[in-house]
């Protein structure tokens, strides 16, 4: 944002006429915000207003399929109120689909995410693991 001005300063104003950016000197204030300005080079008076809202911060875009902003154990949560899959005790030898429920005797209750060749994802209550099963792919 660019500074208020006083009356008889100098500012660099776009001017209509000369159709360029030009130095203006400041004829009368409108508050804090806008100005009647006149051109140094052809005389021509015009409001001039200052730029109130600064140019937006680009925002960076999260990354897809992750939510790094909810914590892994309410990820769980949620993950496991929604699972609509069967409850199994997990074993290596299972074949498993997205969205089971497997009972894990060391790590506990989680919910199958992602699939792969032999192995699936779940997302236990404290992190996500790779664990082993009969799946292809
Ligand atoms: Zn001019």
């Amino acid at each position: 944002m660019l500074e208020p001005r006083a009356v008889d300063e100098y500012i660099t104003a776009y001017c209509l006429k000369c159709k360029s950016n030009l130095s203006h000197t400041v004829v009368e204030r409108d508050g804090d915000t806008a100005y009647l300005v006149a051109c140094n080079a052809c005389g021509n008076k015009h409001p001039y207003k200052l730029r109130l809202t600064p140019p937006k911060p680009r925002v960076a875009r999260a990354k897809k399929g992750t939510t790094p902003s909810l914590p892994v154990g309410a990820r769980w949560e949620a993950r496991i109120a929604a699972a609509q899959g069967t409850e199994l005790v997990y074993t290596m030898g299972a074949v498993y689909r997205i969205g089971d429920i497997v009972l894990h005797e060391q790590f506990g209750k989680g919910v199958v995410l992602k699939l792969a060749t032999n192995k699936c994802h779940v997302l236990f209550q404290d992190k996500e693991r790779a664990m082993a099963s009969a799946n292809v792919s």
